[in-house]
């Protein structure tokens, strides 16, 4: 099955063609046909890049003026007979959609069949979400306007992992009522990434879903961590909405909330302002002062740019705490995993969060840790660790395309 996987941002659409079905996900044959991504939608200068696997990309710059014609564009490059994607001529060989929907609220505990109630719920998550869900939900209208029912359209959801968590986990101790009346509570978001790499692991060391007990760190631009249970996800890092839990680009991650009315007071902005700067302007960049991108700072703190080491320093020192608190939540786990950007590739940010662990019994081998870079995965901790450290690069769009397969054929999830 030809699966079109579609996350669409509020200025960008990136998408994926998988080629898979339930006997490819066994044996891991399942694989990527085609990847694009544009970016700048609604500008006249939007940047065009789709590249069939095994060809030269083609890169444009053009006027894009809404993911209706986003998709559009990528519809005629598909159909162009200068592309040549394996097994795929025209839209008719796409034989499902499967949408990232990042916010499914309560209401979504799995993937589903995109149908005209699923549109509306969606819809009424928004207002948790209210920079993502509606250009996700853009995406799923242009498909329907392009497409019709000819196709099946299926949403994955961010937040459906998450949502075994025990309710003491979930639930902020705010007066009750901010629950009943506002669902205000925590959902965690990466769920797909989380659930991912937990089930490598899984496959990686050929236990069953019920012995799974780690410790998974999504570390990219967004950052999180997941407690996971005998394969269920427990408690995880972000909260109502993704400010919460670990330092990141250019998110806080945890604060005291006092400081909200402090700053208030204080005149630097309204309560608007000062959660823009809680956004975009704080994490690494706001501590370093001079970029969101680990890259740079690594460079920058080699250099002995104070700022930048500081960020370092906060930022593992944050992962760290969050290790501590949730191998106390689970007494002791199996495994930690390292993934996306930060995970997949900073040696430093690795050594960085794992050293003085020793006593919880995670030893990290610095060999292996060195060899874990550009998408390698690897058990990286020394032999005889009683944790084993793991980086298992992620990959949300198998997921979302696996997904979609069992979605469209109605069969039973097992992870
Ligand atoms: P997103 O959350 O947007 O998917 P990614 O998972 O791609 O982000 O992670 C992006 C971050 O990964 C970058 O900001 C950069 O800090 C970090 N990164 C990528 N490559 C490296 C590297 N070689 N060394 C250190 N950090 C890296």
């Amino acid at each position: 099955m030809n699966v079109f996987v579609l996350n669409c941002g509020s200025s960008s659409v990136k998408f994926q063609i998988i080629n898979t079905d339930l006997d490819m996900f066994e044996n891991d044959s399942d694989h990527r046909v085609a990847k694009g991504l544009i970016e700048r939608v609604g500008k006249d200068d939007a940047i065009i890049r789709l590249e069939a696997e095994g060809q030269e990309a083609v890169k444009a710059v053009e006027p894009i003026h809404d993911h209706r014609e986003a998709i559009l564009r990528i519809k005629k490059w598909m159909e162009d007979p200068n592309t040549k994607i394996q097994g795929i001529h025209s839209w008719d060989d796409i034989q499902a959609i499967g949408h990232r929907v990042v916010h499914g609220g309560e209401k979504f505990t799995k993937s589903v069949k995109i149908d005209k109630d699923v549109l509306s719920e969606i819809e009424e998550c928004s207002d948790l979400a209210p920079l993502h869900n509606p250009a996700n939900l853009k995406g799923i209208q242009a498909c329907y306007e392009i497409f019709g029912d000819k196709i099946l359209q299926v949403a994955v959801f961010d937040t459906a992992f998450h949502s075994t968590m025990p309710e003491e986990a979930y639930m902020y101790a705010i007066p009750l009522e901010y629950y009943e009346k506002y669902k205000v509570r925590r959902y965690g978001f990466h769920g797909t990434s989380h659930r991912y790499v937990a089930y490598r692991y899984r496959k990686l060391v050929k236990i069953p879903r019920e012995e799974v007990n780690v410790i998974t760190l999504h570390l990219g631009n967004g950052c999180s961590a997941a407690a996971i249970q005998k394969g269920k996800s427990i408690n995880t890092t972000m909260g109502l909405t993704p400010l919460e839990g670990l330092v990141m680009g250019t998110r806080s991650g945890d604060i005291d909330p006092a400081i909200i009315e402090y700053l208030f007071n204080k005149g630097i902005g309204s309560v608007a302002e000062i959660f823009n700067i809680l956004n975009k302007k704080s994490g690494l960049m706001g501590v370093s002062g001079i970029s969101n991108d680990m890259r740079d700072l690594e460079k920058a703190a080699a250099e002995g740019h104070h700022r930048a080491q500081l960020a370092l320093k906060i930022f593992a020192l944050r992962v760290k705490k969050y290790i501590g608190a949730y191998m106390a939540e689970m007494n002791g786990v199996n495994a930690i995993i390292f993934t996306a950007g930060i995970g997949e590739n900073s040696v430093l940010i690795r050594k960085m969060v794992c050293e003085g662990l020793e006593n919880l019994g995670l030893e990290l081998d610095d060999e292996l840790n060195k060899q874990a870079v550009g998408g390698k995965c690897l058990k990286i901790s020394k032999e005889g660790s009683r944790v084993a450290v793991w980086v298992i690069p992620t990959n949300e769009e198998l997921l979302l395309a696996r997904d979609t397969v069992r979605v469209v054929k109605d069969a039973p999830r097992r992870w």
